[in-house]
């Protein structure tokens, strides 16, 4: 229950509105006690009147009726009223909790997602958020009318006759006890069930992401059995949770069924002794009536409460997770750095040092040991070496997307670990293997790094990628929609957008994955030449997959097993006998070095 205050205290500003509810609550629960008195009244006097003792009229009688009206009317106000400001709180307190989730999301490091499925995060957000509202809103209503109309069906039955009242209190903790023995071992299933959509919804969007691979090795079958599996599980799992339930919410009504037996019991054998006159007699009936609803969705609300307090601990299960502390201003405000920095290194000075660097990911085992390196201002440095080397990690390091476990990283002398990632990250340009563009237009996508750049920059941007003529090819040129529901661009075209976006981005060091390992030559040719714009003037660090395109670098690190092997000029390493030359060689007997993949 703590996570669910927690959860309206984390929505605190909608409290005009929670007002509102109970407002609106509070006037309805009373407006319908209304109805059994006026009811009752109209009993007594027509009673009265038939039995000779109190003659009436039928206006008399007729106001009865038009208060009837009244009061059903005004309930019926009040009710509907609290009904929208419900609808309307529990859309705003959606959006809140889900745009703060979103936020948290942007400022986890990086690690969380190395750990968690795409598909996953999104199920556990819809799931957690909509049973939070639904119950938040359910209960505003249900709760409080329940607590209204119990309390005053107990206060009046007390006043006519104490035992009614006395009956009516034993129901409450003997139901509630009967609830909580439940709750502990229904959330256990509850969460099983969640785990089971959360894996099963995390391969779902993989698949269905990866699509392709799935249908080239006619994995669909084996894909739908998993999915089937995860789902089959929470089926199994309602059954006992369901079965478990529905026994105790037998044993709930029938001792429900009891005390109210006992009631009517009571209140007939009081009329018949003459205590209670006709009409109290149907007050009492109406009021329990009216009771027996509220009594009866205590079960489920303790049941919306749990799936509630399940969906809020998933919440805050992310929401506690420390953020990377330096991400936040990313999130904060605008694109532009909080403190904008101008290199102070000349040409041919040290810009970016690694200094003895030491990293492991997430508690495993090092893969960077005692990494050294002084990279100059304008230098190209090409990084070699087999797969699972350590390139990748070394640059992802420098982009601060993790911390170093020893040692330091500086670029332009400040220690990037005590600097804001957004200034670091406002000095490193980058262009992936995987051209990762989103869907949007192709102005858009180039723009990424400011969305407010004009239309000129971005042409201007294009032409040096070498992309403005395809581009220009298009019908809509620049306004093309790419993606899902857009255009679909070749590895190629693709590359050179992503070129044109790290144009525009202007920042003086670049990272290139090497960008044209999986195109053909004419497309590598096309990429190369925006490339070879795109490094002039600036450090650019390349992550070399094939020989052939890093002939022009000034220098080339070979990574084996997380340690510096080499460094060099090309043409120094490519007569020390290394790792470097080995390659070259194997180039050379067979002219296939330079496709085969480091
Ligand atoms: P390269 O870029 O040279 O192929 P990487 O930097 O990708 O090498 O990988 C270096 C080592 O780090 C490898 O052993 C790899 O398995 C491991 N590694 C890479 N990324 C992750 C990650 N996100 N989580 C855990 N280990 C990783």
């Amino acid at each position: 229950m703590k996570s669910i205050l927690r959860i309206i205290r984390a929505t605190r500003e909608l409290w005009p509105l929670y007002t509102g509810i109970v407002v609106c609550a509070v006037l309805t629960s009373v407006s319908s006690l209304l109805a059994p008195f006026i009811i009752s009244g109209a009993t007594d006097t027509v009673v009265n009147h038939l039995n000779g003792s109190e003659p009436t009229t039928g206006m008399a009688i007729a106001w009865f009726a038009v208060a009837y009206l009244v009061a059903q009317l005004f309930n019926v106000i009040t009710s509907n009223i609290g009904g929208y400001i419900g609808d309307v709180m529990s859309q705003k307190m959606r959006t809140i909790l889900s745009v703060r989730y979103f936020e948290k999301l942007l400022t986890l490091p990086l690690s969380y997602f190395d750990t968690e499925l795409t598909g996953t995060i999104i199920s556990r957000l819809n799931r957690s958020i909509t049973e939070v509202t639904n119950f938040v809103k359910a209960m505003s209503n249900t709760f409080i009318s329940l607590i209204i109309t119990t309390v005053s069906v107990i206060v009046i039955s007390s006043i006519y006759y104490w035992p009614l009242g006395l009956l009516l209190i034993i129901i409450f903790p003997v139901y509630l006890w009967l609830t909580s023995k439940t709750s502990a071992k229904w959330q256990v299933w509850e969460g099983k069930k969640n785990q089971n959509i959360d894996i099963a919804s995390g391969r779902f969007n993989e698949v269905i992401g990866q699509i392709r691979v799935v249908k080239s090795f006619g994995a669909e079958r084996r894909e739908l059995d998993l999915f089937r599996t995860h789902f089959g599980n929470t089926v199994g799992l309602t059954r006992e949770q369901s079965r478990f339930w529905h026994s105790m919410d037998v044993a709930r009504l029938a001792f429900l069924s009891l005390i109210f037996f006992g009631l009517y019991l009571l209140i007939f054998l009081q009329t018949l002794a003459g205590n209670f006159s006709i009409g109290d007699m149907v007050l009492l009936i109406q009021l329990l009536a009216m009771a027996v609803a509220p009594i009866n969705s205590l079960s489920w609300i303790v049941d919306s409460a749990q799936r509630a307090i399940t969906g809020s601990k998933d919440y805050f299960d992310v929401m506690e997770r420390d953020s990377d502390a330096r991400a936040l201003a990313i999130t904060a405000g605008t694109d532009v750095p909080t403190r904008p920095h101008t290199i102070q290194a000349e040409t041919g000075q040290e810009l970016v040092r690694f200094n003895e660097v030491t990293f492991g990911y997430n508690g495993e085992e090092d893969v960077l040991h005692k990494i050294d390196l002084s990279i100059k201002r304008g230098e190209r440095i090409a990084f070699v070496g087999e797969s699972g080397g350590g390139k990748s990690t070394l640059m992802a390091l420098l982009e601060g997307l993790y911390d170093a476990r020893n040692g330091s990283i500086t670029v332009d002398g400040m220690d990037i670990a005590g600097s804001d990632l957004e200034t670091v990250r406002s000095l490193i340009g980058m262009v992936f293997q995987d051209a990762s563009l989103f869907s949007g237009t192709i102005a858009e996508n180039i723009a990424y790094a400011n969305p407010a750049t004009s239309r000129e920059q971005i042409i201007a941007a294009a032409k040096k990628a070498n992309a403005h003529e395809f581009i220009s090819k298009f019908s809509d040129g620049y306004d093309s929609l790419i993606g899902e529901r857009g255009l679909k661009l070749s590895g190629g075209q693709k590359q050179r957008v992503a070129v044109a976006r790290a144009i525009l981005k202007d920042a003086p060091i670049l990272i290139l994955d090497e960008a044209t390992s999986a195109l053909d030559i004419k497309a590598e040719r096309a990429v190369q030449k925006g490339l070879e714009e795109l490094m002039v003037g600036r450090t650019s660090l390349i992550i070399a997959h094939r020989l052939s395109t890093i002939a022009t670098v000034d220098t080339i690190v070979t990574l084996k097993d997380g340690r510096i092997e080499e460094i060099g000029a090309p043409a120094e390493l490519a007569v020390s006998g290394g790792i470097y030359a080995e390659l070259l060689g194997l180039q050379n007997q067979g002219g296939k070095a330079s496709k085969k993949k480091l």
